[in-house]
């Protein structure tokens, strides 16, 4: 198990509209119904988003488990909050009992990890015995299927099937506000497809699938983020970080099979291992 996995908050810089809450979480207000949720002193720097609107709240990701994310939750989000993981990898899932029921993406491969209405995730999904994080089971209220919409208030967020990082990964598209949640399939700092289940052929087809559908303004939210000039905020990337990474992708494929890892542009990584050059 690796150690140093957080950093004590007060060495830790955060951006001035981004508050610190629970003396862990940072708290940025990114419209007047949606606040990202940053974990800033953990080392993998995580976001969630609280998507609200009249009596109803989405939250896309539960966050690391390592502070219970649900106090403040409470405190920000509406009557009903439903929790909706993004995908299965361990720093995603933290604390989702808290919640109730979750809102689970209706794939083949969570499918067929049902167990009378409740979903345990397989070690290779979850990953989590890295850092000692013991697998969950969890009752699952509803399944949304990829290309249906996700009703929050009057608020309506398409989800998309995002592989690449992990089979199971889903983004979510707001039309209205020209957002997409993208989750882990795209963030600032070094993206992960060296994990298994990653597949860059994957990523090829959802950034060129990405880049058709979405316009150039697009606001692109991010699961993970990295300090800038040493100050942590909630991290925001756009189109022409996706051409970026299409044409990273597009490139390594022409190569044979190999681990390693290459800079996408200033702002991200990725990581690669053989077996995602074919799975
Ligand atoms: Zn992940």
């Amino acid at each position: 198990m690796r150690e140093n996995l957080e950093v004590a908050i007060e060495t830790i810089t955060l951006a001035d509209d981004v508050l610190l809450e629970d003396g862990w979480f940072g708290v940025k207000a990114i419209d007047d119904a949606t606040i990202a949720i940053g974990e800033p002193a953990y080392h993998q720097r995580n976001w969630s988003y609280l998507i609200s609107d009249g009596d109803d709240s989405l939250l896309f990701d539960t966050g690391s488990g390592r502070r219970s994310i649900a106090p403040l939750v409470a405190r920000h989000g509406r009557a009903r909050v439903d929790a909706f993981p993004s995908h299965m990898h361990f720093d995603h899932l933290g604390n989702i009992h808290a919640f109730g029921p979750a809102t689970v993406a209706d794939l083949p491969m969570l499918r067929a990890i049902e167990t009378n209405g409740t979903l345990t995730p397989t070690d290779e999904m979850f990953l989590g015995a890295s850092e000692a994080v013991p697998v969950p089971t969890f009752e699952v209220g509803r399944w949304i299927a990829p290309d249906e919409v996700v009703r929050v208030g009057g608020r309506s967020l398409h989800v998309l099937h995002t592989p690449g990082h992990s089979p199971d990964s889903v983004s979510l598209w707001e039309a209205e506000r020209s957002r997409l949640y993208a989750a882990d399939f795209i963030y600032c700092g070094a993206l992960y497809a060296q994990t298994p289940g990653a597949s860059l052929r994957d990523y090829l087809r959802i950034c060129e699938q990405l880049l058709d559908d979405l316009p150039e303004q697009v606001q692109i939210v991010c699961a993970h983020g990295q300090p800038e000039n040493g100050v942590d905020d909630a991290p925001v990337l756009g189109y022409g970080d996706l051409h970026a990474l299409r044409n990273v992708v597009a490139m390594l494929l022409k190569d044979e099979p190999r681990t390693g890892e290459v800079p996408v542009n200033e702002r991200m990584d990725l990581r690669f291992s053989a077996e995602s050059f074919t799975a």
